[in-house]
């Protein structure tokens, strides 16, 4: 099993989809796209367990 997340799904028109094992490896990637990609400045705790909800296990 893998798990899934679009960050379309949170972010209209990004096109960044992610893939991995664990649900914890798919948070530390999107936390350093958000960052890097939509210029946010921190990925606190509640925006962690909304990203979080989005995550599909596939
Ligand atoms: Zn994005």
């Amino acid at each position: 099993m893998k798990f899934q997340l679009s960050c379309g799904d949170a972010v209209p028109g990004c096109s960044a989809r992610f893939e991995e094992d664990t649900q914890e490896r798919i948070l530390e990637l999107v936390t350093v796209h958000a960052m890097q990609d939509h210029g946010v400045p921190e990925v606190g705790p509640e925006m962690l367990e909304a990203i979080r909800g989005n995550i599909v296990a596939v």
